[in-house]
């Protein structure tokens, strides 16, 4: 052990993202971005990756969600002690906003995995003595207040987070890798670091050395609508961040009209990357002239299964943790035992139903659960397009839990969970359906791996990767989903789970997709799905072992990074 710490290669590889999930506690994330995140972290601990990571402290988290009887989202603020799980470090770097110095201060915390590695992972913070008050509030919200306020968090995440490595002592980074447009200053940053010397520059432009700065930079794109991408106008630009380097520089990387911070990373990284195959062709159409490669997505393993499928596969599958490839072996675990130990995972969710929502449901009967971000596209009341039909294919047969928050300014998606609770009440006492408030990541792994299947609809082609099925498929729990993102990878009809909805060539951009769509989710719910769990068992555990053996395989991050490693670090 001492040897091998000894031996410890310097990080090399500095991966950033506006948002991580440490862990449940910790509210330093949203939702998926973060998530993911944190799960690229442990499986870079875990398979002893030299990897730091910087994100921001965000002291006010996101945000706890309380739902009143109607189903009206309530935005509490997280009250949590950063030095309960945080080391403040003495150094400081300064970033300078709107024309003052901000200083930058740095918490530490260690992902340990149980392997040996560890990846240190830097919270910058601007709660600070002598920065002036609204500087000191900078790092509070994630993905609050205005553009300007984001504009002030991504010059401390990019700028702050390079200055801030070097600080630390950190001086071997040869990647630097951006999880989403967010983190793209970065790049302004290292401009700097190799601005060639002026004097022997004819041209003042060359004085910006961008092939050495592309040679350093990956990033990861995430978002497969247009509109989702971070911009902010020039005038703003200036306001906040000054001539940091020239405008004209800028204009001609990050966009002539707005700052694309998209643009600004794909025009300064060597490597770019998609998250899903058809993510990957998405955003090859969305950036013509780029060549963006795909690296699907995957979850932590261990993070993301139950304490009962950990024991059985402790059992029958010795190892599996850190080589998730064991799950090829998943075809030795007892029929019973997978049974019994979703039985048990199921039992776990609805003890918790009851205690939170009041609400007894019963472990014999046909479960579907339904939890992300509630947002439009997520289509979450698709499922009650015809309340009728769905009372007469569930009566007494079918239980359904939902979970999510709605970004505070996301009227729709708050509209989105009244509706669901008002169809609650439509839909009881023929159907059990409660909305779980404050969706988190033990709420997450409570639901992917306690019900009996896992319901996602998005409107095609929104969602770029989506992850939650694949914590579904670690516990044995079966997809159906809408062939978009990870499922269009991981799905064999009837196999691993099943689709809804026409083939992901289709466009499904159109008035009719939800009517189609809603039709053929009602249409396999009546006649496939369900029929099969209540009659015939055995070719359900069949199914939920080739999810394990065939999903929970390949969609996990220890192969996600291990592509990272061979296609985006070592080039
Ligand atoms: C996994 C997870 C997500 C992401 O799930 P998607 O399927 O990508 O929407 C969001 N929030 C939490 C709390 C999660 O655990």
């Amino acid at each position: 052990m001492e040897r091998r710490r000894s031996l410890r290669v310097e990080p090399s590889i500095a991966y950033f993202s506006m948002e991580i999930g440490l862990q449940n506690d910790i509210p330093t994330y949203s939702g998926g971005l973060g998530v993911l995140a944190g799960d690229t972290i442990r499986s870079a601990a875990d398979l002893n990756l030299p990897m730091v990571a910087v994100t921001l402290m965000c002291r006010k988290g996101y945000f706890r969600q309380e739902l009143d009887p109607a189903g009206r989202q309530i935005e509490r603020e997280v009250d949590w002690r950063p030095e309960q799980h945080l080391t403040l470090l003495p150094q400081r770097v300064t970033v300078s906003i709107e024309g003052r110095t901000v200083q930058v201060q740095a918490w530490r915390y260690d992902v340990k995995s149980l392997a040996g590695g560890v990846v240190p992972v830097f919270l910058l913070d601007t709660h600070v003595d002598g920065n002036a008050e609204s500087d000191r509030g900078i790092t509070d919200f994630l993905y609050g207040g205005d553009q300007r306020y984001r504009l002030k968090q991504e010059i401390v995440l990019g700028i702050g987070g390079v200055r801030m490595l070097e600080e630390v002592g950190y001086m071997g980074i040869r990647k630097y890798h951006m999880n989403e447009g967010h983190a793209s200053f970065l790049t302004l940053e290292l401009l700097h670091r190799f601005k060639k010397d002026i004097e022997d520059v004819w041209d003042e432009r060359l004085v910006w050395d961008k092939d050495t700065v592309r040679s350093r930079c990956v990033f990861t794109t995430h978002t497969p609508v247009e509109a989702g991408h971070d911009k902010f106008p020039y005038e703003l630009v200036r306001d906040v961040l000054g001539e940091f380097v020239p405008i004209h520089v800028l204009r001609e990387l990050g966009g002539q009209d707005v700052l694309n911070m998209t643009l600004l990373a794909l025009n300064l990284s060597d490597f770019v990357n998609g998250v899903a195959k058809k993510h990957g062709e998405v955003s090859q159409h969305m950036f013509p002239g780029y060549v963006i490669n795909a690296i699907t997505n995957g979850v932590h393993s261990f993070t993301w299964t139950c304490d009962d499928f950990r024991r059985l596969y402790d059992r029958y599958l010795p190892g599996w943790a850190n080589e998730p490839e064991l799950f090829v072996r998943v075809g030795r675990i007892p029929d019973e035992e997978i049974w019994a130990a979703h039985q048990s995972a199921k039992r776990r969710l609805l003890r918790h139903v009851k205690e939170i929502a009041g609400v007894e449901m019963n472990p014999d009967l046909f479960t579907i659960g339904f939890a992300r971000r509630a947002t439009a596209y997520k289509r979450a009341d698709l499922l009650f397009s015809d309340m009728e039909r769905l009372k007469r294919i569930g009566r007494g047969r079918l239980q359904v839990i939902y979970a999510g928050k709605a970004h505070p300014r996301d009227m729709n998606g708050k509209q989105m969970i009244e509706k669901i609770v008002r169809a609650a009440q439509d839909l009881a006492p023929d159907i059990h359906m409660v909305y779980l408030p404050n969706y988190n990541m033990d709420l997450g792994l409570l639901m992917a791996s306690g019900v009996d299947v896992w319901l996602n609809n998005p409107l095609r082609p929104h969602e770029a990767s989506g992850t939650s099925g694949m914590k579904a498929a670690h516990n044995g729990v079966l997809n159906f989903s809408v062939l978009d993102g990870w499922w269009i990878e991981g799905h064999i009809e009837g196999f691993t789970g099943w689709a809804i909805g026409p083939e992901p060539t289709e466009s499904s951009l159109d008035q009719r997709a939800d009517a189609v769509d809603a039709a053929d989710l009602y249409r396999k719910l009546e006649e496939v799905i369900m029929p099969l769990y209540y009659n015939d068992r055995h070719t359900w555990v069949r199914m939920m072992q080739n999810a394990i053996g065939k999903n929970a395989y390949y969609f996990n991050t220890h192969r996600m990074m291990r592509r990272y490693v061979t296609e985006a670090y070592i080039r």
